[in-house]
């Protein structure tokens, strides 16, 4: 009780892990839903917008038990024939009249592990991925690895291959998640925490920027074993730390370890609170800002990350198997997975989409108010001028209610976030999304 007068709107609740409009609700592709996104893919893109490639390396050589991204087991013999399949793809995004009318800002390799791939198999990739699409001067150049499986050769290949395009940046993702060995461990990492600092350092060292995975409310983790992650997080000077709270998500080996009482369960929503409220302010105080869904960067090119900032949405081309991040305008996008079902359908002339979302104008304008949970304003004038009305006489209830309670701030301009709602974000975002199923 003594904390829901304190904390306000959402005290007494459960923190959101997820905003709505997830791929995991996106309806099955049907056939006329694919000739919608055909005839949309013959449209110009008419947007300006610098939007970002994402090709994916949907496979890893050992699963770490909490992860829900698509991945099968990393076979070398395999993974040509994947290779070709997803050039195949990407080339037939490239002949559509929207994509040729396109930019990217932004080229990423991600997954699965992508480090899986030996380090020619990665420039040739990324160098396909520069010839085949209209790729802005100084592109980012991010890539995605595990420190068990990188080595200084492939630092050292995307370092040369991103001097080579003028990139302005050149990043690897690693997924550090903890360094609690024992933690580590129960996840099935492959190496201990010193191994991974000594890649993470090897990086740097090289001149890539790193932006580290690191997780909190861990199954048996105390406020001290938290503390000590963050700090150890902070030694290393990264540029950035994606930091998520634990979500166990059904099905994954993890969920059925603690099912099973095999693995004590994550802490409760207080404790992650605590977690994440004294995560944040040992951030800042180390020179950190809140950024993207869930960063926290030095670095201005994170901070103001054009693919980020651009309005209302830039749009993501994601290619390979089981990619869920795709989506352009109203239509988003996941791919077909496994791989062998992935690479059937390139090799039968088909975009290889499983599931395709077409959003209505009124899911377009709730949309735009999920800019909050990227930390990100809403423009009220370019509201107006895209849906034809102010976001607060669309959703005057919402607004109304959460400025009342100090969780966003609205002046003549735009809407946004404040320091007391980031920690309730995805919440937030609910508060302009669809009704929940019961
Ligand atoms: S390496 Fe990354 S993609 Fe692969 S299983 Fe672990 S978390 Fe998932």
């Amino acid at each position: 009780m003594k904390e829901k007068t304190e904390e306000g709107l959402y005290g007494n609740q459960e923190r959101e892990n997820w905003p709505p409009y997830t791929y995991r609700d996106y309806p099955d592709i049907t056939p006329e839903n694919y000739r919608s996104f055909l005839s949309f893919l013959r449209t110009e893109n008419t947007r300006h917008l610098e939007m970002e490639l994402q090709a994916w390396i949907s496979f890893c050589d050992s699963k770490c038990t909490f992860c829900y991204f698509p991945n099968e087991s990393f076979h070398k013999e395999r993974i040509e024939e994947y290779l070709l399949a997803l050039k195949k793809e990407l080339k037939m995004y490239a002949e559509t009249c929207y994509i040729r009318s396109s930019e990217f800002d932004e080229v990423v390799l991600g997954g699965g592990t992508p480090t899986v791939l030996s380090s020619e198999q990665i420039v040739d990739l990324l160098s396909y991925c520069q010839k085949t699409f209209n790729v802005t001067e100084d592109p980012m150049i991010k890539v995605a690895a595990s420190t068990h499986n990188v080595d200084k050769k492939k630092f050292k290949a995307v370092v040369d291959y991103a001097e080579s395009v003028h990139a302005r940046c050149a990043q690897m993702d690693i997924g550090v998640q903890t360094f609690d060995d024992s933690i580590r461990k129960m996840f099935n990492m492959q190496d201990s925490a010193v191994e991974a600092e000594r890649m993470i350092k090897t990086a740097r060292r090289l001149g890539l920027y790193v932006c580290i995975d690191l997780m909190f409310n861990l199954p048996g983790q105390t406020m001290e074993g938290f503390r000590e992650d963050i700090k150890r997080a902070l030694k290393l000077d990264v540029e950035g730390i994606d930091y998520y709270a634990l979500s166990v998500v059904s099905g994954t080996p993890l969920a059925k370890q603690i099912q099973r009482g095999k693995i004590p369960p994550m802490g409760g929503s207080d404790l992650e609170k605590r977690m994440y409220l004294e995560a944040y302010e040992m951030f800042e105080e180390a020179g950190y800002t809140p950024t993207g869904h869930s960063r926290f960067a030095r670095v201005a090119e994170w901070i103001d990350e054009r693919c980020c900032v651009g309005w209302p949405w830039t749009g993501q081309l994601t290619a390979g198997a089981g990619a869920f991040m795709g989506y352009f305008e109203r239509y988003s996008y996941v791919n077909i997975e496994p791989a062998s079902a992935y690479i059937n359908a390139v090799n039968r002339g088909r975009i290889p989409i499983a599931k395709l979302s077409i959003s209505s104008e009124e899911e377009e304008m709730r949309k735009v108010m999920m800019r909050l949970y990227i930390r990100q304003p809403v423009d009220k004038q370019k509201f107006r001028e895209q849906f034809g009305r102010l976001p607060e006489e669309t959703f005057p209830r919402a607004i109304s209610k959460l400025e009342k309670k100090g969780l966003i701030k609205v002046d003549n301009r735009e809407i946004r976030l404040t320091k007391k709602g980031d920690v309730w974000r995805y919440n937030i975002a609910w508060e302009f999304g669809p009704r929940k199923k019961p």
